[in-house]
């Protein structure tokens, strides 16, 4: 469901690539943000 916690999206200073924090404590660099925002969506929270 949406609306849990807090994402979290940061831009890498030195290439062109973002870091996205889950609220669930995984992580995910991607330099594309839209491919970003689906593994946001889609990974299984938690799982670590
Ligand atoms: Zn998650």
């Amino acid at each position: 469901m949406n609306g849990e916690g807090v994402l979290r999206v940061t831009f890498l200073g030195t290439v062109s690539e973002l870091a996205g924090e889950c609220w669930c404590g995984r992580t995910y660099t991607s330099a594309d943000p839209r491919e970003m925002w689906s593994w946001l969506e889609e990974h299984e929270h938690g799982r670590v």
